[in-house]
C-alpha cells in the first residue's frame, strides 16, 4: 500500500526545488498532487514528469503573496477534486540575509507576504474544508532561519510559521486535523545558487555562519521531501504541532 494512496495533496512552490521533489515523491506514493506557483511553464513540466512516471497531477497558477491567489488556489482544488487531504505550504522567498538595520519596509513586506501571510491565508481557506470532513494534514516549511540565522524578515516569517503551526495544531488536536512543520537546513535549490547568493548582504551571512556547523554536508531536496512525506501520511497520525529539523545536524 502506497503511503498517500487516494489522497488529494496540494504542494505550493512546486515549480522548483524542495516543492518540486516533494510533489514527485507524493505522486509516487499514490497522491493526486496539485502543484502551485507563479511560473506556469515550470508547473506544466512538473505535471508532465509526474504523469510520465504514471502519477496523477494538476496545477494552479497563483501568486500566493495575495489573498486572492491563496483563495483561488483552494477554490480551484475544491471545485475540481472536492477536498484537500494534505496541504504543503512550501512556497517561499529569501530576504538576501538582510539584517534589521538594512531591511527596507518594501523587503520586509514582500517577504512576510509570501513566507508568513500567504501561509496563513492558505491554512485558513483550506481548514474550512478540512474541518467539514474532520481530516487533513498541513505541513508548513519553516527553516533553521527561524532561530534568527538568516535576515530579519525571513527569520521572523519562518519563526512565525512555527507559532502558526502550533496554534493550528492546538485548535484541532484530537479532531482529525494535524499541522506540523519542517525546518530545512541548507539545501541546494534555486534559492541559493551562486547567482542568488551574489545578491545577499555582504556581512550578515558570515555572522550567522558562526552559529552553525557548515562542515556537515548539505541536505538534499529528497531529504526534505522524506520529512514532509512523513508528516503528510498516517505514519505520523499521533503527531501534531511538531517541528522536524532536516539539516544533517548543522544546528545541533
Ligand atoms: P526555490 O526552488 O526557489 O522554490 C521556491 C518556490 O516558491 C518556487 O516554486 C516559487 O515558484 C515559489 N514561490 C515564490 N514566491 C511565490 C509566490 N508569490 N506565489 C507562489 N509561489 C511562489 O527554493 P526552495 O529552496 O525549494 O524553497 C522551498 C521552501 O524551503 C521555501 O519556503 C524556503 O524558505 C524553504 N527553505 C529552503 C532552504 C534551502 O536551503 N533551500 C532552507 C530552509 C528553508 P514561482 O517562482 O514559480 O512562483
Amino acid at each position: 500500500m502506497k503511503r498517500l494512496e487516494g489522497k488529494i495533496a496540494v504542494v505550493t512552490g512546486a515549480s522548483s526545488g524542495i516543492g518540486e521533489t516533494t510533489a514527485k515523491v507524493f505522486a509516487r506514493e499514490g497522491a493526486t498532487v496539485v502543484v502551485v506557483a507563479r511560473r506556469e511553464e515550470r508547473l506544466r513540466k512538473v505535471v508532465a514528469d509526474i504523469e510520465a512516471a504514471g502519477g496523477a497531477a494538476d496545477l494552479v497558477v497563483a501568486d500566493l503573496a495575495t489573498l486572492a491567489g491563496c483563495e483561488k488556489t483552494v477554490d480551484e482544488v475544491i471545485a475540481k477534486f472536492g477536498r484537500i487531504d494534505v496541504l504543503v505550504n512550501n512556497a517561499g522567498i529569501p530576504d538576501r540575509h538582510m539584517p534589521t538595520t538594512r531591511t527596507s519596509d518594501e523587503l520586509w513586506n514582500e517577504v512576510i507576504a509570501v513566507d508568513l501571510t500567504g501561509v496563513f491565508h492558505l491554512c485558513r481557506a483550506a481548514l474550512k474544508h478540512m474541518e467539514a470532513r474532520s481530516y487533513g494534514s498541513i505541513i508548513n516549511i519553516s527553516s533553521i532561519g527561524a532561530r534568527g540565522l538568516a535576515g530579519a524578515a525571513y527569520s521572523s516569517a519562518k519563526a512565525g510559521l512555527i507559532a502558526l503551526t502550533r496554534n493550528i495544531a492546538i485548535q484541532f488536536a484530537g479532531k482529525g486535523i494535524r499541522c506540523n512543520a519542517t525546518l530545512p537546513g541548507p539545501t541546494p535549490t534555486e534559492l541559493n545558487t551562486p547567482e542568488a547568493l551574489a545578491g545577499f548582504d555582504k556581512e550578515m551571512p558570515g555572522i550567522t555562519a558562526r552559529h552553525f556547523d557548515l562542515s556537515v554536508p548539505e541536505a538534499t531536496t529528497e531529504d526534505q521531501a522524506a520529512a514532509i512525506l512523513f508528516f503528510a501520511c498516517d505514519e505520523s497520525k499521533a503527531m501534531t504541532g511538531q517541528c522536524l529539523t532536516v539539516d544533517n545536524g548543522a544546528t545541533l
